[in-house]
C-alpha cells in the first residue's frame, strides 16, 4: 500500500480482513494525509486542514460504527455566512436567501427554486457534466446571481479556471448540502480529532500482520511488485520521488497506491505503465490549498464558515473551527483557519506563515475592522499541492482506471471522486473499492 491517507488506511484494512498482509509507506511521519492532525499544544490536537463531514457523509459514519467508534462523531449546529459588499451575509437558510441583499428580490426567489430543484431532482450528473457551471448558472439563475454569488465563489477556489468548471461540480455541492431540515445545518466532527480514527485503522492493519511504515515513502516502483522505499527524512527533500534517498529495495504480490497522479507518475519505473494511462495522469491539474491556521485570543466572527464573495480578498475562506467545536473542547483556545486555493506557481505559495498573515491582514480587516495582530497567538502554515482536482467539461472521460493495465497494480486516488468531488467521506469509499479491485486479483 502506498500513502497512508484516508483511502489507503481503509484499503489496507480491508484487504487485511480478507486476510492479506499489507505493509503501508507513507512519506510523511504521521497518518492521515490531508486529514492529518497536528499537536496545537496542550495535548490538543487540530486538523492541518479544517475537516467536517455533512450529514449525506455515511460511509465514514458507517466505518466509525463498524470499528466500534460510534461516540467519536458529534454533530454541531453550523453556521455560515457569505461576505459580500463589505458585510457577512448569514447563508443556511432559505429566509437567508430571502435577505441576502447583493442579489436582486428576483433573483434570490430564482435560485432559492434551482437550487431546490437540484436538490430534491433525481440526481443524474450525466446533464450537468458537459456544461460549464457558469454557461448553467446563467442560463437557470440568471447573470445576477454567476456575477454576485457563484462567480466569485468558483474564481475564490478555481482562480482564472473559474470560467471552465464543469457544473456537474456545484451540482453536487448542492445535493450533499441537502439536509433534512432546512432551517439548520447540522456537521460532524469526530470529537478527539480524526486522529483516533487513523491509530485505530493502523492497530487492525498490524494486528493483521502488516506493517504501517511513516516517514517511509515510495521512492520507486519497478516490475515484479518491487517497492524501493525512501531513507527517513525523505520528506524535507520535497514530495518528488526520484529526489529522496533510498532504502534497499522490497518486493510484493500487488501493490495498491493512493498517490497524487503526479507523484505516481514520477515514481514508476519507465516501462510499467503504458504511455497512454500515464498521459491520463499528466492530464489531471491539481490546485494547491494554502492554509493558515491562526490560534487567537477572542472570536473573530459569529459563524462557523464563511464564504468569501469578494473577488479583493485574497483568501476564499474563514473557518472558525471553535465555531463550530466550542473553544471549551480547547481549555477555552480559539482558532481559525484561513483558507486559499491557488495555482501551483503562485507567488503567495512561496511565503512563510507571518508573511501569508500579513497579506491576508487587510482582508481579515475587511470583515471584522477591529481584528489586529495583537489577537494572534500563534500561526501555523500549509500548503497541500494536490489538494483540488480541477474538474473540468467532460471531466469523467480523463480520469485514470482503478485497475491500472498492470495486473495486480491499482491506483485509488482523490480525481477518481466523480461526480462528488474529493473528501473523506469518499475517500473511505474509494478505499474499499480499490481494495475489491485488487482483492479479484489475488489468488484466493
Ligand atoms: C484544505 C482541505 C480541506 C478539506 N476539508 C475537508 C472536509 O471538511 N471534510 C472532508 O471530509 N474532507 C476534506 N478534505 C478532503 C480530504 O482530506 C481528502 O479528500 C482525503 O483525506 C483524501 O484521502 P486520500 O487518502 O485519498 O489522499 P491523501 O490524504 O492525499 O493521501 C495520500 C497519502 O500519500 C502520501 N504520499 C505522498 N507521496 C508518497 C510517497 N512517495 N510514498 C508514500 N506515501 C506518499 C501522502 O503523504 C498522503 O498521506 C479537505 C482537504 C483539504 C486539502
Amino acid at each position: 500500500m502506498l500513502g497512508a491517507g484516508v483511502a489507503g488506511l481503509v484499503a489496507a484494512y480491508r484487504l487485511t480482513q480478507a486476510g492479506h498482509a499489507v505493509d503501508v509507506y507513507e512519506r510523511w511521519p504521521g497518518l492521515g494525509g490531508q486529514a492529518a492532525t497536528l499537536d496545537v499544544g496542550e495535548g490538543h490536537l487540530l486538523e492541518r486542514y479544517y475537516h467536517h463531514l455533512f450529514s449525506t457523509d455515511r460511509h465514514i459514519a458507517a466505518l466509525y460504527d463498524e470499528l466500534g467508534m460510534p461516540d467519536e462523531l458529534e454533530w454541531l449546529s453550523s453556521s455560515v455566512a457569505y461576505f459580500a459588499q463589505g458585510r457577512q451575509w448569514p447563508f443556511v437558510t432559505p429566509l437567508d436567501l430571502l435577505r441576502f441583499k447583493p442579489l436582486p428580490p428576483l433573483s434570490r426567489v430564482r435560485l432559492g427554486a434551482v437550487v431546490l430543484g437540484i436538490q430534491r431532482g433525481p440526481g443524474d450528473p450525466g446533464p450537468f457534466e458537459n456544461v460549464t457551471a457558469r454557461a448553467w448558472i446563467e442560463r437557470w439563475m440568471g447573470k445576477a446571481a454567476w456575477r454576485a454569488l457563484w462567480g466569485p465563489l468558483l474564481r475564490g477556489k478555481f482562480g482564472e479556471r473559474a470560467d471552465e468548471i464543469a457544473m456537474v461540480w456545484l451540482q453536487n455541492k448542492f445535493r450533499l448540502r441537502r439536509g433534512d431540515d432546512a432551517s439548520e445545518e447540522k456537521l460532524g466532527y469526530p470529537k478527539r480529532s480524526w486522529e483516533p480514527l487513523f491509530a485505530e485503522l493502523a492497530r487492525r492493519i498490524e494486528a493483521g500482520g502488516g506493517r504501517v511504515l511513516i516517514d517511509r515513502p515510495a521512492a520507486r516502483l519497478a516490475p515484479g511488485f518491487v517497492v524501493t522505499p525512501g531513507a527517513p527524512g525523505s520528506f524535507r527533500a520535497g514530495l518528488d520521488p526520484r529526489a529522496f534517498e533510498t532504502l534497499p529495495d522490497e518486493r510484493y504480490d500487488a501493490v495498491l497506491s493512493t498517490l497524487p497522479n503526479d507523484v505516481m507518475d514520477g515514481l514508476v519505473a519507465p516501462g510499467l505503465l503504458p504511455d497512454a494511462y500515464r498521459a491520463q495522469l499528466r492530464g489531471i491539474e491539481y490546485f494547491t490549498a494554502l492554509c493558515l491556521l491562526i490560534e487567537l485570543d477572542r472570536r473573530f466572527s459569529p459563524y462557523y464558515w464563511t464564504n468569501i464573495g469578494d473577488d479583493a480578498l485574497p483568501f476564499v475562506g474563514l473557518i472558525e473551527h471553535t465555531n463550530l467545536m466550542g473553544a471549551e473542547r480547547y481549555g477555552g483556545r480559539r482558532f481559525l483557519y484561513v483558507a486559499n486555493y491557488l495555482p501551483r506557481d503562485h507567488e503567495l505559495l512561496g511565503l512563510d506563515a507571518e508573511e501569508v498573515l500579513e497579506r491576508y491582514t487587510p482582508g481579515l480587516r475587511a470583515v471584522n475592522p477591529a481584528f489586529s495582530r495583537d489577537w494572534v497567538k500563534r500561526l501555523w502554515l500549509h500548503r497541500e499541492p494536490a489538494a483540488q482536482p480541477i474538474v473540468t467539461v467532460g471531466y469523467r472521460a480523463k480520469i485514470p482506471a482503478l485497475k491500472t493495465p498492470v495486473r495486480g497494480l491499482v491506483l485509488a486516488n482523490t480525481t477518481q471522486i466523480f461526480p462528488e468531488d474529493r473528501g473523506t467521506n469518499y475517500a473511505v469509499r474509494l478505499g474499499g473499492d480499490a481494495a475489491r479491485a485488487l482483492l479479484e486479483w489475488l489468488p484466493g
